[in-house]
């Protein structure tokens, strides 16, 4: 008898970058579903990118102080949801070692800055591309595999070739092209074209007492060097790694600062706590049901 087709599942870059960084980390939110801790970074990326698609969506009509209340109303109403959650200021991670609170209040100016700054950079730019959509959700398959998002930004060119670009609020920005070169295949999927242009936009950070202010940059990569085969490849080996349970742990120094699920990681790093042993042998859907039920 011939064995059943496994049934498909659909992935996204997102999971692809999470489970390369750490499949640990990946298994313990996406797999095992244990808490995890809050970071006012997530509430400060999200918001950005809601105010920046607010801005082009509207044919750039907003006003700054517009901009910015969209970016506040988003930033407070993410912050007050995990606040409900999470009410001990200690249980946030921060990056570093500066509190909870403290970050909050300053994600909130920094957020506040880059959403005015990218106003200045969009109409600095307005000769050279404008942005023709964003947010734009889309379903392809990449090496057999169901892959599904959203491209942040598709800009043309005033010599008619397209860009792919991503909005990053971070101090850093991504090393690798891989979210670039997806969305790159997407968009041939979607308008028959393969983009030739692709960046991140690193957001502009404002002054503080150990530096002056940053401007809004771009970091530009080349989609030549992401063959369809190498896109192919990465997604089938995530796909059959994570069908076969394989995940390991990639410990920093940072790890306890940085990782919202450390204290249940599988292996003991600062803060690790006892009741990690509930989510050590979760490593498919099937555990994750199983244990449920034993739970209850
Ligand atoms: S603590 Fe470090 S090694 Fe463990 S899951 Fe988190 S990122 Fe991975």
């Amino acid at each position: 008898m011939v064995a059943p087709e496994p049934p498909r599942l659909r992935r996204s870059v997102s999971q692809l970058t999470s489970f390369s960084q750490c499949s640990e980390a990946y298994r313990l939110q996406k797999v095992a579903k244990a808490p995890q801790r809050p970071a006012a970074w997530y509430a400060m990326g999200r918001a950005a990118h809601k105010a920046i698609e607010d801005y082009e969506n509207s044919g750039r009509s907003q006003t700054a102080p517009e901009l910015v209340e969209v970016f506040n109303e988003a930033y407070d109403a993410e912050i007050n949801a995990d606040l409900l959650k999470w009410p001990d200021w200690d249980s946030w991670l921060t990056g570093g070692r500066k509190g909870g609170e403290q970050d909050v209040a300053d994600r909130r100016v920094i957020g506040a800055y880059q959403v005015e700054q990218y106003i200045e950079y969009a109409l600095e730019n307005a000769a050279v591309w404008r942005v023709i959509a964003s947010e734009v959700e889309f379903e392809i398959e990449i090496g057999g595999v169901i892959t599904t998002g959203f491209m942040d930004q598709i800009r043309q060119h005033v010599d008619g070739s397209l860009e792919v670009a991503d909005p990053k609020g971070g101090s850093t920005v991504p090393g690798s092209g891989v979210q670039l070169a997806v969305y790159g295949r997407a968009v041939e999927e979607h308008m028959g074209v393969r983009p030739t242009r692709a960046c991140f936009i690193k957001l502009a950070r404002p002054a503080t007492t150990r530096g002056k202010a940053k401007p809004t940059t771009e970091l530009h990569h080349d989609l030549s060097q992401w063959p369809d085969e190498m896109l192919d490849r990465m997604f089938r080996d995530f796909d059959k790694a994570e069908r076969q349970g394989l995940y390991l742990p990639n410990p920093t120094e940072d790890c306890h600062r940085t990782c919202g699920v450390a204290q249940y990681c599988s292996i003991p790093l600062k803060g690790h706590m006892e009741s990690a042993a509930q989510f050590i042998n979760i490593r498919s859907r099937e555990d994750y049901l199983a244990n449920l039920k034993e739970v209850a």
